[in-house]
């Protein structure tokens, strides 16, 4: 299911959406979000035709593109485009959205924007048994943001082969995913999710500061556990805190909370009950 977004830029006149066949081509050659990966993305979860956490993603989107010096998008269309995709896909209990916003072709006045849409995968696996999960370096300080922005963490970039290299690496060591690791001794983020941990029966996740990505899912989360009396903290983990977790989770919009189950080869406990709390109550949401 796909939309395009004809004028992504906010505040420029254009056509409105166009539904087309998402197995034609529709992008040029020289687009920069090919050519460069320069644009930015959003996948935002879908349950039974609702978009979850829209708002949350569009913000995320504009933050995105501010970063990367993009125009900024025009959150008013891609929110249609993408009640567009949801209410076509309103048949599945789940699937996903993917927003896209790129710098258009190169030597051209004009952004590319889309909204393309399929049914979600079924994560009951990984859910209820959990994933393996490994430690890989990120390669940088946790000072990055501040130290050096033009390396655009925190932002959520159509660059995600460094990502996609990194899933290859866990895979080759036997395990589902990964946790990166800043050199100075941080916890980061998984390449598509947010770290949690369970320290002293308090839930923390790292700060957006140490150069990782404000996870919408993990937020949610924490939104609906603190209504229910659970403590909630975001402050930076040092990797030996890793260690001294009695649970830990990767969160993200479409797996939503994968309970780690061994990391780096030692096994984790998961907590299945809570697990399953925070996973209905995500699934429950209603935007
Ligand atoms: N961190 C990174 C690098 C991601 O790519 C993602 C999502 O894909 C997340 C965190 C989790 O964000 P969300 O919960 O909004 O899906």
């Amino acid at each position: 299911m796909l939309v395009l977004v004809d004028e992504p830029r906010r505040g420029r006149p254009g056509r409105p959406l166009r539904r087309v066949a998402a197995d034609e081509p529709h992008v040029l050659v020289t687009d920069l979000g090919i050519t460069r990966g320069d644009g930015v993305f959003e996948t935002v979860g879908i349950a039974a035709g609702r978009p979850q956490a829209l708002d949350a993603h569009l913000a995320r989107l504009a933050r995105s593109a501010a970063l990367l010096e993009l125009p900024p998008p025009d959150l008013g269309v891609f929110r249609a485009a993408t009640l567009e995709v949801a209410g076509a896909l309103a048949d599945a209990p789940s699937a996903w959205c993917k927003l896209v916003l790129t710098r258009g072709p190169e030597g051209e006045d004009r952004a590319t924007g889309w909204a393309y849409g399929e049914v979600s995968r079924d994560w009951s696996r990984e859910r209820t048994d959990g994933i393996a999960v490994v430690t890989l370096t990120r390669g940088y300080a946790s000072d990055v943001t501040t130290s050096a922005p033009w390396l655009l963490q925190g932002a959520k970039s159509l660059s995600y082969a460094l990502n996609r290299a990194a899933l290859r690496e866990a895979q080759r060591r036997g395990a589902d995913d990964v946790i990166f690791t800043s050199t100075d001794g941080y916890v980061l983020e998984g390449p598509t999710s947010t770290v949690v941990l369970r320290l002293g029966g308090v839930l923390v996740t790292p700060p957006v500061e140490a150069g990782v990505l404000p996870g919408t899912t993990q937020a949610d989360a924490f939104e609906l556990l603190a209504a229910r009396g659970a403590a909630t903290r975001t402050r930076p983990v040092r990797v030996a805190e890793l260690a001294d977790a009695d649970a830990l989770w990767l969160m993200s919009s479409t797996r939503l909370a994968a309970p780690v189950r061994e990391l780096d080869g030692r096994p984790v406990a998961v907590d299945a009950h809570l697990t399953a709390e925070i996973n209905d109550a995500l699934a429950a949401r209603t935007s």
